[in-house]
């Protein structure tokens, strides 16, 4: 029997794999994620530097335990690029396909790339997972001087955790 397929492993498909499996044990479920498919609580990231946590701090479970917890195949680093919703198949980015019974699209949102030029526009960050996470701790270690763009709720939080830092 195809799966049902998920695409995504943020907390939007991790919670509906998890109430799913409170209602339905057997049938075969697989997500798919174009990241590492570590379960951690993304509002995190706005609060961690100051309480010390690295990347891997902030990640709850990997890929292999919440697929065994969820009875469930998770395929990560794989980009879903096509959905043929006739033939009920993806096509992947490395060109294989995945044939799911259902199909639910928890793919969050990308960050606006603010059109920014000038010799340090390549410096620009933005922090939407673990990998960015990762980039801005790195990063942090030779900044002398920090500039947010973007002073709604997130931004406030940034700048809270990095003054308390
Ligand atoms: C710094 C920060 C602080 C926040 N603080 C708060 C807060 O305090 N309160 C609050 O309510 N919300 C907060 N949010 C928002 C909240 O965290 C997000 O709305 C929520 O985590 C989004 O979850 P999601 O599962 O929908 O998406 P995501 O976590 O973005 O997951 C999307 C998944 O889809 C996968 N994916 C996408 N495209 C593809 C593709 N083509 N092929 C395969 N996989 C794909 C990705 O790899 C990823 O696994 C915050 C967000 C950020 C960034």
């Amino acid at each position: 029997m195809d799966p049902i397929i998920i695409i995504g492993t943020g907390m939007a498909a991790y919670s509906l794999a998890r109430e799913f499996r409170k209602i339905d044990k057997a049938t075969p479920l697989t997500l798919i994620s174009s990241d590492d498919g570590r379960s951690y609580p993304k509002p995190m990231l706005s609060n961690a530097l100051s309480k010390g946590k690295m990347a891997e701090q902030v990640a709850m479970f990997d890929a292999a335990s919440m697929a065994k917890t969820l009875n469930a195949e998770i395929i990560i680093n794989s980009v879903v690029e096509q959905i043929n919703p006739q033939a009920h198949s993806l096509i992947m980015a490395d060109g294989s396909q995945h044939h799911y019974k259902k199909l639910v699209l928890a793919v969050g949102a990308s960050p606006i790339i603010t059109p920014i030029e000038g010799d340090a526009s390549n410096d620009v960050l933005s922090i939407n997972n673990l990998l960015d996470y990762t980039v801005f701790r790195a990063r942090l270690v030779s900044a002398k001087h920090i500039a947010l763009i973007g002073p709604g709720l997130i931004g406030c939080e940034f700048a809270n955790d990095l003054i308390a830092r």
